[in-house]
């Protein structure tokens, strides 16, 4: 039997630091079929169009497990990729993923 929601009471207790084990653990109790990081290509998540970033980071927004991925990624600090709805970039969350192309002339306004 599957479950479509999950018990935060484990997660929410001040013991209980978000680990990739847990997150592992809490979406194999969630039908596959409602990640949708299972469901659709997973490169998506680590695409290198902005386009498909943000079209990751919307699909993230229906996971049922979105809170504790992305809690269990800041954690971790994750390097790259979409987490729980967030991009991040060497460990923090990053608001856009910026388009190739030219470096800017001024790197002080970067
Ligand atoms: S929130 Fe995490 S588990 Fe859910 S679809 Fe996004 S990356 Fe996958």
């Amino acid at each position: 039997m599957t479950i479509s929601v999950l018990d935060r009471t484990e997660v929410n207790a001040p013991s209980a630091a978000p680990s990739l084990g847990k997150l592992h653990d809490q979406a194999g109790r969630v039908n596959a079929e409602l990640l949708p990081c299972r469901v659709n290509n997973p490169e998506l998540w680590f695409a290198e169009s902005p386009s498909d970033v943000e079209f990751a980071k919307a699909l993230c927004q229906d996971c049922p497990v979105q809170a504790l991925c992305l809690d269990g990624a800041l954690d971790r600090r994750e390097p790259w990729g979409v987490w729980g709805g967030e991009l991040f970039l060497q460990g923090v969350v990053i608001p856009r993923k910026r388009p190739r192309g030219r470096p800017r002339k001024n790197p002080a306004a970067a």
